[in-house]
């Protein structure tokens, strides 16, 4: 089934989420062929769990620590997170690794803490302007994948992909249906490569300036198996046009 994934970044109080999600609920009620995620910031999951339950829009965080405890101000475990009914992690997130520094080391670490944890992560991965236009693509994204799963080759089928072209974030500039196709195509083979008993159940995502108008466009291409969404999940009707989108 296609996953169709809302990151609402640093945007939304809990009031804010609470009529948000009073508003989404019933223009996806009807949706069956489709999986809803919702990621909202770590102050939002409480109310947002509370008013998802019955419901099978699921719940998302956008980022996690590692480590199961302690002392590690400001972070926040896997183990908080299931508590409050988070079924998946965004790990790797581009405004991570650009304007927090998170290395593919600590990427890694988050992965294995999710996947041992059974804790299901988006890893998102993405060239910038400059490693596209110097041709690099499909080696940054190989070199983010295979770092990101060093030592967790068997866990392939564990997790999803979010191919996220950086310059394309936030931009009004989204790649093309064709280019995604092909970075889809290549993270397909690579997983395999990966891992020889790899079974297709990864899906591989597209994210960058998807819009109601785009969304179709991505979702009919062969290798796009959902959507991550920023700017425009931020409205539970637009948000709701691209899940019923075809
Ligand atoms: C994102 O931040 O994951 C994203 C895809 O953002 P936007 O849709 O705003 O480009």
């Amino acid at each position: 089934m296609k996953l169709i994934a809302a990151n609402w970044k640093m945007n939304m109080t809990p009031s804010q989420t609470r009529e948000y999600v009073e508003k989404f609920l019933p223009l996806v009620e009807m949706v069956q062929d489709r999986e809803v995620l919702l990621c909202p910031p770590f102050t939002s999951l409480c109310v947002a769990q509370e008013l998802l339950r019955g419901s099978s829009v699921k719940l998302g965080a956008q980022n996690c620590y590692h480590e199961p405890k302690g002392a590690f101000t400001g972070e926040v475990s896997i183990d908080m997170l299931k508590e409050l009914g988070v079924s998946y992690v965004i790990v790797g997130h581009s405004e991570r690794r650009w304007l927090f520094g998170e290395s593919d080391e600590l990427i890694n670490k988050k992965l294995t803490a999710c996947l041992k944890a059974g804790m299901r992560p988006i890893l998102c991965v993405g060239e910038r302007l400059e490693e596209r236009e110097a041709g690099l693509t499909l080696k940054v994204v190989e070199t983010q994948i295979r770092l990101a799963l060093s030592c967790l080759e068997e866990y392939t089928d564990s997790l999803d992909i979010a191919y996220e072209p950086v310059w394309a974030i936030g931009s009004g500039n989204p790649a093309t249906p064709e280019d995604v196709q092909l970075v889809h195509a290549y993270i397909k083979d690579l997983l395999r490569d990966i891992n020889a008993k790899h079974r297709g159940e990864s899906r591989v995502l597209y994210g960058g300036s998807v819009n109601p108008t785009n969304a179709g466009d991505f979702l009919h291409m062969e290798n796009v198996e959902g959507l991550l969404v920023g700017g425009a999940s931020l409205n539970p009707e637009t948000f709701s046009q691209i899940v019923k989108s075809y």
